[in-house]
């Protein structure tokens, strides 16, 4: 079963995605690791890379860069997926649920 947001919002003051998923669990993205899990071609170096699961980096890299950090939209795909908008342009990133919750930062997550 694949769980669901009940709700997203995004803090441009906080630079956070914050998910309420259906399971009750909370997640908080800083903005930096959203786009450094971008799970586009472009950003996973190619189509045979892209899998369903982060690349374990992303957790402990960091990316300061206002203009590809900056999230300038969010847009709904289907029921399934977001795509985000980041200052930059870059918008080729299609976030599914299970990526986004693999996303998922917080230390029960992590574990
Ligand atoms: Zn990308
Ligand atoms: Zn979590």
């Amino acid at each position: 079963m694949t769980l669901h947001p009940t709700s997203i919002t995004a803090s441009r003051k906080q630079r956070t995605l914050t998910i309420l998923w259906d399971d009750g669990r909370l997640s908080a993205y800083p903005f930096g690791l959203l786009r450094l899990g971008c799970p586009c071609a472009e950003c996973r170096g190619g189509h045979d890379k892209m899998g369903s699961e982060p690349d374990p980096q992303v957790f402990t890299m960091r990316l300061d860069d206002e203009q590809k950090t900056g999230l300038k939209d969010i847009v709904a795909v289907g029921s399934y997926a977001v795509t985000f908008i980041w200052l930059d342009g870059h918008d080729a990133g299609i976030y599914q649920w299970q990526y986004l919750r693999a996303l998922c930062p917080c230390l029960l997550c992590r574990k």
